[in-house]
């Protein structure tokens, strides 16, 4: 079938995947092309992660700086230690707790692994996704896979396969749609050479959860996890984080200034504000949160107003994402 209006899209049960888009997705894969596929954090973009032209094109089409280093995706522990020069006992014992899951392990790379793949870091770091059409098309592939997110750089994660075809078009080659994901903020990256597990970017699994007494990162493991540097998350309209329960009154502000304002938070916004989301909890904001924003920008407004969450388990992830976003 000829693409003349967007890239192909593959709708998939994702408890029962049908041999024959796993098929295709792989064979993509191994042929060098970009699939983009759910995972249960964001959607994906995937491409052979020992192919240097391939993850290069994952570059091309985010527009993402060259050093920003790529998660690697592995269907077992056994396929991330093809990727790493050694999996350690911490690595070990948090990929036993955590894995399939989102947990993302920063360990020394197998020095077969291409510089564009790693970021030029001596560094890899690597991920058993949960989500069952993630694991089955790795297996399918037999290949480690390099998946970013599947968003042109520094804008909201994707959240669904029609995220996708808006962010990045025909530059995807296939995209495998397993409606959205249950998480909806990225994983959790430790670094996981040493004994202590270094939380280098907060994620969906809490420090709190890690237990094991994580290190906090010191400015020099920041600098470890370039991606955390770059502005990020953010939508084409300004966003104000406020404390929960001060929303409404800042947003209803705003409109009489008249200013194109919404508010997402934990009620419903006064008129002419409008209300883009109303959330129970932190996680329900966190599997919410990049959706809400492309709608607060498809709409229209000027900014969007967002009640802040309690910075405990998920709640330090969706904060960390939104200041980013504030900030953009
Ligand atoms: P994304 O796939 O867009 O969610 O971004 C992956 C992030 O993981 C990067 O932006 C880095 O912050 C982090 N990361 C990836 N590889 C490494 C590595 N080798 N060392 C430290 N952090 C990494
Ligand atoms: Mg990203």
């Amino acid at each position: 079938m000829p693409r003349v209006n967007g890239p192909r899209v593959l709708r998939v049960d994702v408890l029962r995947p049908t041999p024959g888009a796993l098929d295709e997705g792989a064979a993509a894969l191994r042929s060098g092309q970009l699939v983009a596929f759910p995972t249960e954090t964001v959607y994906g973009l995937g491409a052979n992660a020992c192919s240097a032209p391939a993850v290069e094109r994952i570059f091309a089409v985010k527009q993402r700086p060259a050093d920003n280093p790529l998660i690697v995706h592995v269907h077992s522990l056994e396929a991330a230690a093809e990727v790493t020069a050694r999996i350690t006992p911490l690595a070990r014992e948090l990929a036993g707790r955590w894995w399939p899951g989102p947990l993302t392990l920063v360990l020394e790379a197998d020095p077969g692994l291409p510089d564009v793949t790693t970021g030029g870091l001596s560094t890899v770091a690597v991920r058993m996704p949960g989500h069952p059409l993630a694991l089955a098309l790795l297996r399918a592939a037999e290949l480690p896979v390099a998946a970013p997110s599947a968003n042109r750089s520094g804008r909201p994660s994707p959240t669904t396969a029609q995220h996708v075809v808006a962010e990045l078009g025909t530059g995807v080659d296939l995209i495998l749609d397993g409606g959205p994901c249950s998480v909806g903020v990225e994983s959790t990256v430790v670094d996981a050479r040493g004994e202590r597990p270094i939380v280098l970017r907060e994620g969906a699994v809490s420090r709190e959860h890690l237990g094991l007494g994580t290190d906090d990162a010191q400015e020099g493991d920041v600098r470890a996890s370039p991606g955390t540097r770059y502005r990020h998350y953010a939508p084409a309209c300004a966003v104000e984080l406020v404390a929960a329960g001060d929303g409404v009154a800042r947003a209803s502000r705003l409109a009489q200034q008249g200013r194109r304002v919404g508010l997402i938070g934990f009620t419903a916004a006064h008129p002419p504000t409008r209300t883009v989301a109303v959330v129970r909890d932190a996680a329900d904001l966190a599997q919410r949160l990049y959706g809400a924003l492309r709608d607060a920008e498809a709409a229209g407004l000027e900014m969007v107003v967002v009640e802040a969450v309690e910075e405990v388990g998920i709640g330090r992830a969706v904060m960390d994402r939104l200041r980013r976003a504030a900030a953009g």
